[in-house]
């Protein structure tokens, strides 16, 4: 029963999330906003993952994607009856968007399991053209709502296949349920209007769950575009900008994928205002409900259990106020929650809920669920921007925003760039990238992300066997020369291990982390084992520790959950994280 609680409760915040315009589409977007820094994600079409730990993860969940029958995605969460436990349209989106974006991270055909979800729903429309049962006039009603989160895989499909008949379904969800909503916001958690001629059907206890509409109107403005959508978004953002979303204690999903509509609002329009909003609400994220590896509470204020679709949104923002900001405790936060957060989180192909490691004196990762319905067909966006975020384009540079083992082409001034990047990173401290390609001779410059857990002043880097100087300036490494195809660029670095300091030491005094470099480690133990902060541990390589006087082992977080490696994976199923100091 309890377990039944909690997964109703999960699916609720479920209704309504989104990923991000196309690259392309935030470009032009960004180059109108007249910004300074001007930072633009690179089409997935020009990185090609090649194998690693990153590559590796998004096929466990690809896979899954491709194995499951049209029947599990169109009849999961879903009903053409009113009712407070489906949400028609929110498991089916979530699998389009996700199945759409990871298909072109990973440079795949379209899954036949996709194309057969796309065929059959023209045939189970209503007569309103939407998913489901048909909403009152008002549109007032939270859970028939989640039609909106399949408009975002409406757009991000279209934005793939240029399908008519999804532009179509998703034209239908913009004139039949998000325009015609926008009355009834006036009469939601910020009521502005009192007269009581709109009352909500209210799914849960999720408060301002409605909001997450923020997310697929903005993504979907680019494709219908009007004053009365701008109107409406416009508003809705002031409306929700009234709430006190940590004394309401919002569902954090929910907030973070609301967050990433706001950002994605900012760049065509460039109202400060919203900016400003979404790094406060990161902000408060971050100080008060991500736990100590780096996941999530599922409600501000309510540290039950973590949910891999926040996880998923948390990574969303930070890879989005990177490219807003050009601040780099983003790109720090990125790698983080990537390694520590989306990674661990991941149960085979699957996505779900976590322990909260840190409230509570809680010091174990524990898997608690897989949400099937929810957070595994979010998880493969994660996946996909994550493989995609490992570069950026920034000021005429080719941006390296993490070390993953990819091809890439960069389309820089004087032509193209072609880059074969091979490491072992995160457990290993040498890079290398192999010029295949360069349309020019001219000198052009490569910024290599440096995150705080490199040693500075350890850092190496030779180019065609030659070392050079490290020309570090704001946490890059910057390389500026005319590339030859056949030159190979290799860095050499020390990564900071050992003890390190809580996320939140006044939320579990007395308490302290094991990492190296970006990984948070842990212990295979259901007991609390002790391994005080000055313990002196001995490397056993791929990120493992011996800890001398007790023995024990300490290892990445994301091994000893990945269920898929019988080698790595915890065998009690229960991993420590905190230790005492
Ligand atoms: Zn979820």
């Amino acid at each position: 029963m309890a377990l039944w609680v909690a997964a109703v409760a999960l699916m609720i915040p479920a209704s309504m999330f989104a990923s991000e315009l196309t690259a392309r589409e935030g470009q032009n977007a960004i180059s109108r906003r007249g910004n300074k820094q001007i930072i633009t994600a690179l089409e997935f079409e020009d990185i090609t993952p090649e194998p690693g730990m990153l590559l590796t993860r998004a096929r466990y969940t690809f896979d899954m994607y491709k194995a499951y029958t049209p029947q599990h995605v169109l009849s999961l969460n879903y009903s053409t009856t009113p009712s407070d436990h489906a949400f028609p349209g929110d498991t089916i989106g979530r699998y389009i968007l996700s199945a759409t974006l990871l298909s072109r991270a990973l440079h795949e055909a379209e899954p036949e399991t996709l194309k057969q979800v796309m065929a059959a729903l023209p045939g189970m429309l209503n007569q309103e053209g939407y998913l489901g049962w048909v909403l009152p006039a008002n549109k007032a009603d939270e859970t028939g709502l989640s039609n909106v989160q399949w408009a975002n895989g409406l757009s991000e499909y279209f934005a793939w296949k240029k399908d008519p008949s999804a532009l179509e379904m998703n034209r239908s969800v913009f004139a039949n349920i998000i325009l015609p909503v926008k009355e009834a916001f006036y009469y939601y958690y910020t009521p502005e209007k009192n007269d009581r001629k709109i009352t909500w059907v209210h799914c849960t206890a999720d408060t301002a769950q409605g909001f997450g509409i923020i997310d697929p109107a903005t993504r979907g403005y680019a494709l219908f575009p009007s004053r009365e959508l701008k109107d409406e978004v416009d508003e809705l953002i002031r409306l929700y900008s009234k709430i006190d979303r940590v004394k309401i204690q919002a569902q954090i999903h929910a907030t973070l994928f609301l967050t990433r509509g706001l950002l994605r609002w900012y760049e065509p329009h460039g109202d400060p205002k919203h900016l400003e909003l979404a790094k406060v609400i990161y902000d408060q994220y971050r100080n008060l409900a991500m736990t100590e590896n780096y996941e999530n509470y599922n409600w501000f204020g309510r540290p039950e259990w973590t949910e891999g679709c926040a996880v998923v949104d948390s990574l969303s923002v930070v890879e989005r106020l990177w490219q807003m900001t050009g601040e780099t405790r983003y790109l720090a936060d990125a790698q983080l929650i990537l390694y520590n957060a989306l990674l661990a989180n991941q149960k085979g192909g699957d996505f779900g809920t976590e322990t909260c490691v840190g409230p509570k004196g809680q010091i174990f990762l524990k898997n608690k669920s897989a949400a099937p319905w929810c957070c595994s067909v979010w998880g493969g966006k994660g996946l996909a921007r994550a493989i995609q975020s490992s570069y950026y384009l920034a000021n005429g540079s080719l941006v390296v925003a993490n070390f993953v083992n990819s091809t890439v082409v960069a389309r820089l001034p004087g032509g193209e760039l072609r880059l074969r990047q091979t490491s072992h990173y995160p457990y290993e401290s040498e890079i290398k990238f192999e010029v295949l390609a360069s349309a020019s001779k001219k000198a052009r410059e490569l910024r290599i992300y440096i995150p705080p857990w490199i040693v500075p002043q350890s850092l190496v880097v030779t180019v065609a066997g030659k070392q050079v100087g490290r020309n570090l300036k704001d946490s890059f490494l910057v390389i500026r020369r005319g590339f030859a195809v056949g030159d190979i660029i290799q860095l050499r670095f020390q990564q900071r291990a050992g003890a390190a300091d809580l996320l939140d030491p006044q939320r579990t005094p007395g308490h302290h982390r094991f990492m190296h470099g970006p990984l948070v480690l842990g212990v295979d133990a259901t007991q609390e084992q002790s391994v005080p902060r000055a313990e002196e541990l001995q490397s056993l390589g791929n990120g493992c520790y011996q800890a001398k006087s007790s023995g024990v082992t300490l290892a990445p977080l994301c091994d000893l959950s990945n269920q898929r490696d019988e080698a790595t994976r915890a065998k009690t199923k229960s991993v420590q994280v905190l230790f005492k100091d």
